[in-house]
């Protein structure tokens, strides 16, 4: 059967499904530049009203797959595990739950991502470490792999390039807010990387992709069903992101929260997600333990070290995983203060990330850097009671104009009243595969 791009954008507008040798053939060709921007941008939009059912979705996954090179990483005879998290603010928990599995008995071939939109990226975070290079070829990847068991690599080029093309057209056009254009762009991505099983965080809430529990639990249902339809078995946890995770936002600040975390030390949230996502690893490795193998982990300080090795085989200096006040800081600071005195009710994740982002830690534009330096340190989240005067934050910023734009908006992220307000359930609930 032979197709043209218009005749497939028309089906889906007119709500028809899409065949899925259409869609081969409409992937490949965007791929290999014959199919236009404005055509595949039309196909999103089209999608982005009119969806993909379940068997176009599969079709579509499987033809991003194809579109580049695929990882096989079966001479280690280790269950290879994933996490991957739909993206938060003060959200380091790959980077010390990677190195804690990984101490464990599992094989983490990790691709993570950069700071976009509101959201940090941990591979920005990484390279707050002095030297720490994550872009390495596939030869290097699988020698770092082999030896640490641990890999904690930036996505590489030829792993489902229409993604790279495609994402980049969605982010332009308005077509990035799709459940199934989002979860085939995550599980192609994860799928690509010879994996036995997957954990997904989704999260929920202000600073989230997805504000609402419903959405949140219809993007892990289409994930898992992903996952498992592909033969890789898929957990997610939908978790909260109200307020940021732990205390800290920004790249360096978050390094050195991740190494409290390793050392038993870290703010209770951050642990206690680090510890959920590691137990459903260890579960999908069929590793025995649980909770108590993790925290013997961190306890022994074999988590710790294992993150210090891999972070000196991407060519770190892990000398400041020891000395964390050796990491980069930004050179001026400044206290947010609370108006009155009471509860924290609101810590708004979306602002402090946006605000953060505004100051350097974060990139409004793909190719800017970020300064490793910038972090806001969060002194009151929800639930603590604050006196007037107190301190809500530190925000540490090196340009003084741009902290005068933001004052303002990073004070309104506080909300403090009389009543102390209800905890924030962090985990909220499990998406395996009994619910698909
Ligand atoms: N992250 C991705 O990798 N793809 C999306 O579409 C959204 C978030």
């Amino acid at each position: 059967m032979t197709y043209t791009a218009v005749e497939l954008i028309e089906s889906k507008r007119d709500g028809k499904q899409l065949p899925a040798d259409g869609i081969e053939w409409l992937i490949g060709s965007y791929t290999d530049g014959s199919v236009p921007d404005y055509q595949m941008s039309a196909m999103a939009m089209a999608i982005v009203f009119n969806g993909l059912d379940a068997e176009e979705l599969a079709a579509w996954t499987s033809a991003m797959i194809a579109s580049g090179d695929t990882f096989d990483f079966s001479e280690i005879p280790l269950a290879k595990i994933d996490k991957h998290s739909t993206g938060g603010v003060g959200d380091k928990v790959s980077i010390p739950l990677a190195p804690l599995v990984a101490a464990c008995g599992v094989v983490v071939p990790m691709m993570s991502g950069r700071a976009l939109g509101h959201t940090g990226g941990t591979l920005d975070k990484l390279e707050s470490i002095p030297g720490f290079v994550p872009r390495i070829d596939q030869t290097r990847f699988r020698e770092i792999l082999s030896e640490h068991h641990l890999v904690l690599a930036g996505q590489s080029d030829t792993i489902v390039p229409a993604d790279q093309m495609l994402y980049a057209l969605r982010d332009a056009t308005g077509t990035v807010s799709s459940i199934p254009l989002i979860s085939s762009s995550i599980m192609s991505k994860k799928l690509s990387e010879g994996l036995d099983g997957l954990v997904l965080d989704v999260k929920t809430g202000s600073g989230a992709f997805m504000d609402t529990i419903d959405e949140a639990r219809e993007l892990a249902r289409t994930m898992v069903g992903i996952g498992i339809n592909n033969d890789v078995e898929t957990v997610a946890l939908i978790t909260s992101m109200e307020q940021p995770l732990g205390n800290e936002v920004g790249n360096a600040n978050e390094i050195k929260e991740s190494v409290d975390v390793l050392n038993g030390t870290g703010p209770s949230d951050v642990t206690e997600l680090t510890l959920a996502l590691g137990e459903v690893m260890l579960e999908l490795a069929r590793i025995d333990g649980g909770r108590e193998r993790l925290q013997e982990a961190i306890d022994s300080g074999a988590a710790l070290q294992k993150l210090k090795d891999v972070a000196t085989a991407h060519g770190g200096d892990a000398s400041v995983l020891d000395d964390t006040s050796r990491l980069e800081r930004a050179t001026h600071e400044e206290v947010i203060e609370s108006p009155n005195d009471g509860y924290v009710t609101r810590c708004d994740a979306l602002t402090i990330g946006l605000v953060a982002t505004r100051l350097g830690a974060g990139r409004e534009r793909k190719e800017a850097e970020v300064d490793h330096g910038v972090a806001i340190t969060l002194k009151a989240k929800v639930g603590s009671r604050v006196p007037t005067g107190g301190p809500l934050a530190v925000v540490h910023y090196n340009d003084e104009a741009k902290w005068l734009g933001q004052k303002d908006k990073l004070a309104s992220a506080w909300a403090i009243g009389p009543e102390e307000p209800a905890e924030i359930d962090l985990v909220i609930e499990r998406v395996d595969r009994s619910q698909i």
